[in-house]
């Protein structure tokens, strides 16, 4: 049986990557640790005037390029193990983005469906007060994740002002335009996904606009995959699942439609015209492209063989195990990896502390012009380094990004 152990999978494709890079133990080992963890009580007045005690994460994992990044997901099955191998992809994901940036992660284990408004308020603000040491524009950044929207940066942004004492936007990021966020913020993890699905699309010569596409999750990053696979490239998705199950349509599923049956339903599912699906058969349906969009695990070693699509584009953290990597690269199926896939939010995450911090705010045609030479940059450093070594693009993005986090340790006298 597959270990799913989520950071034992995040060390597993380190070691891959060191071993190609004939990295030393000592190195290995120092790259395979959290620089700090932090883990917290954070007591909530609940509406029915008794107090609850929810428990919050934050793992610092490397910061030799720059102050710590990465989000802050709620979720009922958080765990510690999770977070470390967030915090690990994070760490990867802004160096082989070259952001002058370090990677951190943090999470609560709660579920947001059953909070108020108000609970989910005081939640995020007591996660603050709890953690605000650890954070601050020169320190740590988070920003969303799973389950963390907009609204819920701007209580944390306020929080930690408040106890600061001062004016303070970088933070944060993901926060609303309002309130100091950047434009194309919003949809920028799918945005950037569909640059790297271009240039990938490019070099296997699979023509876009004829092709059919499955999303797996309709969230922030699945639905503006949705959107924009259609919009851009004029690909068809035929299949789309959420949290409640999936749907088919041979035909293509409309993005408009969808998300106001959604929103009117709760779910995708009996969406008019479609044919209920289970969220596995998704993965394994007859498209060209797949787009996992939701968690961790979902492409194993048992489902992996399954997937008939000659392109995954992970726009999820960790949705393949090293088993389904195996397989993928076996079968010649062009995976390309997380860390550079979903690497749109991070980025335009970064353009926005950048504003934040000079003042100074950039048009949306600014942003999506910088984050398309950013991601096609990536997109082809990882594509050459696949060929360079005949790995898969996985390993190929860990050796790019190692050696830059290598080499800032290095220069800062912290490894040899
Ligand atoms: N949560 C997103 C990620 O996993 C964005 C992180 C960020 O913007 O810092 O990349």
């Amino acid at each position: 049986m597959e270990d799913l152990d989520p950071f034992d999978i995040a060390l597993k494709q380190l070691q891959k990557a060191a071993e190609i890079m004939n990295l030393s133990g000592e190195a290995l080992e120092q790259l395979s640790s959290p620089k700090e963890i932090l883990q917290v009580s954070i007591p909530v007045k609940m509406d029915n005037g008794e107090t609850k005690v929810f428990t919050g994460f934050r793992v610092h994992y490397n910061n030799a390029r720059g102050p710590m990044k990465g989000g802050i997901r709620y979720y009922i099955k958080e765990n510690l193990s999770e977070v470390k191998a967030l915090s690990a992809w994070m760490t990867w994901k802004t160096a082989l983005l070259d952001l002058p940036m370090g990677g951190a992660k943090g999470g609560i284990i709660c579920d947001t469906k059953k909070l108020s408004n108000g609970e989910l308020e005081r939640l995020s603000r007591g996660y603050i007060d709890a953690i605000n040491k650890f954070i601050g524009p020169d320190i740590d950044v988070p920003a969303p994740d799973v389950y963390t929207t907009p609204q819920i940066m701007a209580w944390m942004m306020d929080e930690y002002e408040k106890i600061s004492g001062h004016s303070a936007p970088g933070v944060i990021t993901g926060k609303p335009l309002e309130v100091g966020g950047s434009l194309g913020r919003g949809d920028a993890t799918a945005k950037g996904g569909m640059y790297v699905l271009r240039e990938g699309a490019k070099d296997i010569g699979l023509d876009l606009s004829k092709a059919k596409v499955a999303v797996q999750g309709f969230g922030n990053a699945g639905q503006f995959a949705v959107k924009f696979v259609t919009e851009m490239f004029g690909s068809k998705v035929v299949a789309v699942s959420d949290s409640t199950g999936g749907i088919y349509k041979e035909d293509g599923i409309d993005y408009n439609k969808l998300l106001e049956h959604k929103k009117q339903t709760g779910s995708v599912q009996k969406f008019p015209g479609s044919k209920n699906i289970k969220n596995e058969e998704v993965l394994e349906s007859d498209a060209d492209i797949l787009i996992p969009s939701a968690i961790e695990g979902q492409l194993t070693g048992e489902n992996a063989g399954k997937v008939k699509a000659k392109i995954v584009l992970e726009l999820a953290n960790g949705p393949s195990t090293p088993e389904a990597d195996e397989i993928f690269f076996k079968n010649n199926v062009l995976l390309l990896p997380d860390f550079l896939s979903n690497a749109g939010g991070v980025t335009v995450s970064y353009f926005e502390w950048v504003q934040n911090i000079t003042g100074n705010y950039w048009t949306e045609e600014d942003v999506y012009k910088k984050l398309d030479a950013k991601m096609t940059k990536a997109t082809h450093d990882v594509l050459e380094t696949h060929k360079k070594y005949n790995t898969d693009p996985r390993t190929a993005a860990y050796i790019i990004a190692v050696k830059r986090v290598f080499d800032a340790m290095r220069l800062r006298g912290l490894i040899k």
